[in-house]
């Protein structure tokens, strides 16, 4: 299959999923470029990407050289505090916001820029030990310690369920996690904007839009396998 014939089958499968559901709100697709070449990404690009995302610093470094303000730049890895600097400004979300002190490291590089960061808080639904995130439990606090930051703007929730969950499993992490957000979002705090509920990837975005992800990182449905 070609990158094109990936990208219809995929908004196919994100219009139906949105139908099960009765949603007519926008989703989306944020394709996941990590190891993948140019050639391939170029194509998606022509048939409509237009928001790309990598999980090493280094890497969305080098997809912004190469393609400046033609494409939205996503972080949804783990970011050392070390590296905060490289990518402030340039991002249009970071989606792994999982610590105050990564968090205090964005607002105090955001205030040397003058801007406000849009960031997503990650969270680790599922408390599996691999993956980082706040607990569940400790969101709303989390939350409300992030507030007191003035550069650093929350604009939702972020998760990634376990590679190997099924189907119950997932439906149960996704809407523990569009509870949560409604939560936040319901408390109508004046200085976030609850917009981007960010899950769902090749193997479970169907199901995370059934319970209202908004944005899904998508890789190897778009580009085939990566070869790490
Ligand atoms: C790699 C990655 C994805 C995409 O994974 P696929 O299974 O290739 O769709 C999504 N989110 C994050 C955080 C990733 O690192």
């Amino acid at each position: 299959m070609s990158v094109k014939e990936n990208l219809n089958k995929i908004t196919n499968q994100i219009e139906n999923a949105k139908k099960k559901v009765k949603r007519e709100d926008e989703v989306l697709l944020l394709a996941v470029t990590k190891t993948i070449d140019y050639d391939l990404i170029d194509k998606s690009i022509e048939w409509g990407v237009r928001d790309i995302g990598e999980n090493k610093v280094q890497d969305l470094l080098k997809r912004m050289d190469h393609y400046g303000d033609k494409v939205n730049y996503h972080f949804i890895g783990g970011l050392q505090r070390n590296k905060v600097k490289d990518i402030i400004g340039k991002v249009k979300l970071i989606h792994s916001v999982d610590s105050l002190r990564l968090a205090k490291e964005i607002d105090k590089r955001a205030k040397n820029i003058d801007i406000i960061q849009d960031c997503l808080i990650q969270v680790n639904v599922s408390k599996e030990e691999s993956k980082s995130g706040v607990y569940l439990e400790e969101l709303e606090q989390f939350v409300y310690n992030i507030l007191e930051l003035s550069n650093i703007k929350i604009k939702g929730l972020m998760t990634m369920a376990p590679y190997e969950a099924k189907e119950n499993e997932l439906r149960e992490i996704f809407s523990r996690l569009q509870d949560a957000f409604n939560n936040i979002k319901n408390k109508n705090i004046k200085e976030i904007d609850m917009d981007y509920l960010s899950m769902g990837m090749s193997s479970d975005f169907e199901i995370a839009i059934e319970y209202g992800a908004n944005i899904v990182r998508i890789g190897s449905s778009i580009y085939g396998d990566r070869n790490y």
